[in-house]
């Protein structure tokens, strides 16, 4: 098992440059968007082409939109929440795409976990991005293991276990690093948008992974 303590890297550059490139793309997109339907609506010819145009400009706007998320991770709005109440309305978010691939959520949270000082919205963002990964990664009739618990030293620990592909030693280096994916269809941008989020929580991620055995990652954060 290959264990190792991970600390976010610092991208506030990156985050401020997608933020002023992503809000110039978003509106030219829009309206492209707007004007494809149109002629799409139009005419039955060069159907094809249509949907395929319109597929490219979705996936354009499936990465801005994780480039916009990125770039608010600066803007925190700190309140005492529940992470118990986040995790679990993110594990209802993600059931039917579970199902859907004959995976199960076997979540179990322990009942000694406090409201905590943070910003639940840009949690939800971390947990939905590490159960999706571990759902990506898993095969069908695969298990994600969710667990919550708090330890004696005043930290929360949220565990994402997955019994999926895990990853080699080279993979392992490089997740969180902007764009860096293995998937066909990955933007790369989930793990460093989490990574940030923690560590502006102050807050640490641990991966241990090994290949062909599954991946647990570790979002760990002060009480
Ligand atoms: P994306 O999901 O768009 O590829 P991420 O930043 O979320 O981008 O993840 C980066 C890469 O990390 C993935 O492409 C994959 O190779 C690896 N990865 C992340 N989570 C897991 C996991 N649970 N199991 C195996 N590999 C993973
Ligand atoms: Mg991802």
């Amino acid at each position: 098992t290959e264990e190792r303590l991970r600390k976010a890297e610092t991208l506030n550059v990156v985050g401020e440059m997608a933020a002023g490139v992503a809000h110039e793309i978003r509106n030219p997109l829009t309206s492209l968007k707007g004007f494809i339907q149109l002629l799409q609506n139009e005419s039955k010819a060069h159907e094809a082409y249509y949907s395929i145009i319109l597929n490219e400009v979705d996936r354009i706007e499936y990465i801005i939109k994780e480039f916009l998320l990125l770039a608010k991770t600066d803007r925190q709005h700190i309140e005492k929440s529940s992470l118990v109440v986040t995790l679990k309305e993110t594990v209802s978010l993600l059931q039917t795409q579970a199902i859907l691939k004959n995976i199960e959520l076997e979540v179990e949270i322990e009942d000694n976990i406090p409201d905590i000082d943070c910003d639940p919205f840009q949690i939800k963002q971390v947990f939905i991005n590490l159960i999706k990964n571990g759902i990506e990664a898993t095969d069908e009739g695969g298990t994600i293991f969710i667990k919550a618990f708090r330890t004696e030293k005043n930290q929360v620990h949220f565990c994402f276990t997955d019994n999926g592909s895990g990853m080699p030693n080279q993979v392992l280096d490089r997740i969180g690093k902007p764009f860096y994916t293995t998937k066909e269809e990955g933007t790369g941008l989930g793990l460093m948008v989490s990574y940030k989020i923690i560590e502006n929580h102050k807050g640490t991620v641990r991966v241990s992974s090994e290949v062909g055995k599954g991946t647990t990652f570790e979002v760990i954060l002060p009480i």
